[in-house]
């Protein structure tokens, strides 16, 4: 898996009057969690052993190490014996990592027959990590707690999430979104503050001109267009006559992979309004650029495109896709409300049940050819959608848990992909919530990804959260935002 290599250090906080019998258990036992840890496959990323660390200095270091290492993804700390916390003041102040806390304990069980005193003072993390979490909780440092026995599934469940958002973290530094034109006219839900993003978020966002695309797409060879269209051939059903029409998608797909590699991107957004002398939209291309983990805004929306991204690499491993989203129309049938999702053209494979067909269509808006897109079925299944806003004073992300459905009916005459789902906690309170909360009509869905996941990205990116789940009650989801806001504006 491809997740292995971020790299989570553990460190094991004591502190010197223990005495070298002690601290030598004290790492004994570390090694075999880590090795328990790194041998389970539900674990994402590689847990990386650390001497215990004793005393001030030793933990700054340590802190220090972590922060230098660019493949360190995480920080986990965890008081097997009692770690003053006062020791710990100038290595948190320093930390840049993301930061978990468990609160575990070796052994599972007391040992009634044979305790005593050694024992009690070897596994102290029930009153060591209470310590430990104070001074987090004092210096008002995002993290996260777990706590419960080290092979207990909850407990390394919560671990897997938080690695996964850490992920996120790491995937956020390195963001570069390709700008193909600019945002769609007068559209102010897909804009943001560029700046903040890169201060907040570590973001690039860096517009290029259509023309700058244009000189790409006029270099591709034929040889390099029947290479694309031989993977088309391998990937997807090829379920048009007009040929011309996908080879010219297999024309934008080249030059848009070369625009990308060369620039180091890992997301872009296109804009129907703004072609220039492109022949087609890019459909075809755009899907199967994210079926790579590219990310995709349409109409310039660079937030969603870097979001896809992020959330791609999180999910990495995991069953069920991940891809840029529309809430494109209701069905507002008393009892059996839903929302189809969709976008003009560009939907994501990943979420393709079965093989997905090429196709040809009439695009409806805009004034060029008919552009080739993967059409396909989504598959029924849990998921959530994933908005980010800017408020001006600082981003939003708002997640809804969803329900995806199978299609009750054929859609003959619909020429895109779609998703068909039920938001929690019902259509009505979703909708009034996501409104409420300024949720844009553009989202990342995710089958692979959970609330708990964006949860702890959230957390860790110091980003507002708002949840719309099964708990959701109007009322206090709008006291909530009110508060929110002061919180924030102080922030
Ligand atoms: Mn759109």
């Amino acid at each position: 898996m491809s997740l292995k290599k971020y790299t989570f250090w553990l460190l094991v906080g004591s502190q010197d009057l223990y005495g070298e019998d002690v601290l030598r258990q004290v790492n004994d036992h570390a090694k075999i969690i880590v090795d328990g840890l790194n041998e389970d496959p539900s674990i994402p990323g590689t847990v990386v052993f650390k001497p215990v660390v004793r005393n001030q200095r030793e933990i700054y270091d340590a802190i220090a190490a972590a922060n230098a290492d660019d493949g360190c993804a995480g920080v986990m700390t965890w008081m097997h014996t009692f770690s003053p916390s006062k020791m710990w003041i100038p290595g948190l102040s320093i930390l840049k990592k993301p930061y978990l806390h468990l609160n575990t304990q070796f052994n599972r069980d007391i040992p009634w027959g044979e305790i005593d005193m050694d024992f009690m003072n070897l596994n102290q993390s029930a009153h060591g990590d209470r310590e430990h979490g104070y001074i987090g909780a004092r210096m008002r440092l995002n993290r996260k707690v777990i706590a419960g026995h080290w092979t207990d599934g909850q407990f390394r469940h919560d671990m897997a999430v938080w690695m996964r958002a850490a992920v996120g973290a790491a995937v956020s530094k390195k963001v570069r979104v390709l700008r193909l034109g600019d945002n769609m006219r007068n559209v102010a839900v897909t804009e943001g503050d560029k700046v903040d993003a890169a201060i907040r978020l570590g973001w690039r966002v860096d517009y290029y001109g259509v023309g700058d695309y244009i000189e790409y797409v006029e270099k591709v060879t034929e040889g390099e267009i029947d290479n694309m269209m031989a993977r088309y051939g391998e990937l997807y059903d090829i379920d048009t006559a007009d040929i011309d029409a996908v080879r010219y998608q297999a024309r934008e797909q080249v030059a848009l992979e070369k625009f990308m590699q060369e620039g180091e991107f890992t997301a872009l957004t296109t804009n129907f309004e703004d072609l220039q002398q492109l022949k087609q939209l890019p459909g075809l291309a755009c899907q199967d650029v994210m079926r790579q983990g590219y990310g995709f805004g349409g109409e310039g929306d660079w937030k969603t495109a870097a979001m896809t991204n992020i959330m791609k690499q999180m999910a990495d491993g995991l069953e069920g896709g991940t891809a840029f989203m529309e809430d494109y129309t209701y069905h507002l049938e008393p009892g059996n409300q839903m929302i189809l999702g969709a976008h003009m053209l560009e939907v994501c494979p990943s979420l393709a049940k079965g093989r997905a067909k090429i196709q040809v269509h009439e695009l409806g808006i805009g004034d060029r050819q008919p552009p080739a897109r993967l059409v396909f079925d989504t598959p029924a299944g849990k998921g959530i959608v994933v908005s980010l806003i800017d408020m001006g004073d600082r981003f939003r992300m708002i997640v809804n848990d969803i329900e995806c459905v199978d299609q009750p009916f054929e859609m003959p005459k619909l020429p895109v992909a779609s998703v068909l789902w039920k938001p929690l906690p019902d259509l009505r309170t979703s909708a009034q919530a996501w409104i409420y909360a300024g949720g844009a009509h553009h989202s990342v869905l995710s089958y692979a990804l959970t609330a708990e996941h964006m949860r702890d990205l959230a957390e860790i990116l110091d980003m507002e959260y708002i949840h719309i789940g099964k708990e959701t009650d109007l009322e206090q989801l709008r006291k909530e935002l009110v508060w929110n806001d002061f919180v924030w504006k102080n922030k």
